[in-house]
């Protein structure tokens, strides 16, 4: 049977995501004698541009070319897969800036002038993604066995539990409830093994949120605990400004803010 063709691509992003991949020392030999690795510029000095059955992308779409990348790999690929919270959710590349962009375009670039850019946007609004892989970068393990489920023919399974799920494994103290500490764990999609509650710090969501997230449960116990709306969805947002998230915390918020007058 002839391997899959991949092509593994950084849209705007720290290219954390393929440096995953390229840390998966024990596992990389075999990673790259089941697959016929076409385009890898990260770690390739001649990418072959071809048909491709499975292409991974990682990076936010926020400069032209990223769109054009992107629309060109998804003309060539069977199957695309967003890789990493900025491809996922649009991530810290398109956490709100209140700031004036082009003022802070010429701060950052002076003289040399700025490249020219777009809203910083995940993949989805430009194109179909078929699986997505969140985290800030990937977790190795789920990158490990969606490889392994796309080597069998399979779309890999979907996280559908929250951080605290992992946590309550892992019999942290939870930071939210008995600290009252501002934890994003149970909005946020599982799969880190609730790192940051296990290091006794609360979880950002760095992997975006978890579908069907209690977002008026987690929302009215923030509020009880005295975190404002502003903090909630500023918090929430640094990762993925998803609109009917902070739609459903605002709406919340004011039902609150009714109850207890
Ligand atoms: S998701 Fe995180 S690790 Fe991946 S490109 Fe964005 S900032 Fe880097
Ligand atoms: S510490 Fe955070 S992640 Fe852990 S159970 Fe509490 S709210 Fe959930
Ligand atoms: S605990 Fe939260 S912030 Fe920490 S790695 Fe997991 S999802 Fe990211």
């Amino acid at each position: 049977m002839a391997k899959p063709r991949i092509g593994i691509y950084g849209l705007t992003g720290c290219a954390g995501d393929e440096l995953v991949l390229l840390n998966c020392e024990d596992e990389l030999l075999e990673i790259v004698a089941a697959v016929d690795l076409k385009s890898f510029v990260t770690a390739q000095s001649h990418p072959e541009e071809c048909e491709l059955d499975v292409a991974f992308v990682g990076g936010a779409v926020a400069q032209p070319h990223d769109r054009e990348v992107l629309l060109d790999v998804r003309r060539r690929a069977g199957l695309l897969i967003a890789i990493g919270t900025c491809a996922v959710w649009g991530g810290v590349a398109g956490a709100k800036n209140d700031q004036d962009r082009a003022a802070l375009k010429r701060l950052v670039y002076r003289e040399a002038g700025y490249p020219e850019s777009l809203p910083p946007q995940p993949l989805s609004a430009y194109v179909q993604v078929d699986f997505s892989l969140p985290g800030c970068p990937i977790e190795k393990k789920q990158l490990l066995y969606s490889l392994a489920a796309l080597l069998h023919g399979d779309l890999p399974q979907r996280i559908g539990y929250p951080v605290c799920t992992e946590c309550r494994i892992a019999e942290n103290v939870c930071l939210l409830k008995e600290r009252g500490l501002l934890c994003c764990g149970p909005l946020t999609q599982g799969g880190c093994g609730a790192r940051c509650p296990s290091h006794n710090r609360p979880c950002a969501g760095c992997r975006g949120p978890v579908e069907e997230a209690n977002v008026a449960a987690e929302y009215r116990i923030l509020l009880e605990k005295g975190y404002g709306p502003e903090e909630i969805v500023r918090r929430l947002g640094t990762f993925a400004r998803v609109p009917h998230l902070v739609e459903l915390m605002e709406k919340e918020g004011k039902k609150h803010a009714q109850d207890i007058a």
